[in-house]
């Protein structure tokens, strides 16, 4: 995996090559933020789509605003760069990738006005993210963190501390992921998805007030929902034991991608089968992000 090229402040290296210190405020204190991104390959077609490029790099800028990090490129820069280092690495399968932004300063003290300001891409082949095609969750005790804490809606690399505590508590329980709940008590997110529910034929999903990240997947899902398949989409608080009434659970996210839960906190979800309204999203999901569909063809980018 370590032969794969990487960016690294303006040039395409070997990733071992990549020289970062010990002392950089990014280790020390966690001053960076990052992207998850994924580029589909399509056997037919013998063609790799860089999915939602430009969405993800808005987001990516927006996270470095909050942090104070400048970077010398553009959201079109970025995705051409991010284009250039798929085809440098002759990828042919389904590919994640993690531009990381980060304060390389190795002065002591956690400031985020120091100016050296870095970048590096690295890449690698990655399919299921779980192994699993369903999921048994459970409501972990760490609560999720708030916006004038450290933003849920930057994808500060500090704030994966929250959601790492969250999976050790509930994988140590034998469940394969966690559920955060707000400071108030209502449904959040997952330590690394948005989550979505079904009731009375509804799709509901957190709105961003409740601490989420904005995902860029939960966003898409909302469009198939209400465009391709007519279902109502409702942007709402969710209290705990609406997991328990639901019909449907499921969650969306890059590495996640759309994939259903069918128990949680030990309560079966629904009939405790995926839900029909999520395989329809995520057999949608699938067809688009390979190119397949005419109207989110623009949402893909062919690196070949
Ligand atoms: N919430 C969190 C905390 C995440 O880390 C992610 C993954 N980026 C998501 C939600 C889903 O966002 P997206 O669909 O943009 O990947």
């Amino acid at each position: 995996m370590n032969e794969c090229l990487a960016f690294y402040q303006g040039d395409f290296v070997k990733e071992n090559n990549v020289n970062i210190s010990v002392r950089s405020k990014a280790f020390n204190y966690g001053l960076a933020c990052f992207e998850g991104i994924r580029a589909y390959w399509h056997e037919d077609s013998n063609q790799l789509y860089a999915f939602k490029l430009k969405e993800h790099y808005t987001r990516f800028l927006q996270s470095c605003k909050v942090l104070n990090i400048k970077l010398p490129y553009s959201v079109e820069e970025l995705c051409d760069i991010t284009i250039e280092l798929l085809k440098k690495n002759n990828f042919k399968s389904t590919t994640y990738i993690r531009p990381i932004a980060f304060k390389g300063s190795e002065h002591i003290g956690p400031t985020l006005k120091d100016n050296d300001d870095r970048i590096v891409i690295y890449c690698q082949p990655l399919g299921s993210y779980t192994g699993k095609d369903r999921l048994r969750v459970a409501v972990t005790s760490w609560t999720r963190l708030n916006d004038n804490m450290l933003p849920p809606r930057v994808k500060a690399t500090a704030s994966y501390l929250n959601s790492a505590l969250a999976s050790l508590e509930v994988t140590s329980r034998g469940y394969d992921e966690a559920i955060f709940l707000t400071a108030t008590g209502h449904v959040c997110e997952g330590p690394g998805e948005n989550i979505f529910m079904v009731r009375k034929g509804k799709l509901i999903t957190p709105p961003p007030s409740d601490n989420i990240l904005e995902g860029i997947t939960r966003e898409l899902v909302m469009q198939i929902a209400r465009e391709d398949l007519g279902i109502e989409v409702v942007e709402r608080s969710i209290s705990r034991t609406e997991l328990y009434a639901a019909d449907e659970l499921f969650f969306s996210g890059t590495a996640m991608e759309v994939t259903p839960i069918i128990e949680a906190d030990d309560r079966i979800v629904g009939n405790g089968e995926p839900g029909e309204i999520c395989k329809r999203i995520k057999e949608a999901f699938s067809n688009l992000t390979v190119g397949k569909i005419e109207k989110y063809k623009d949402s893909c980018t062919s690196v070949y």
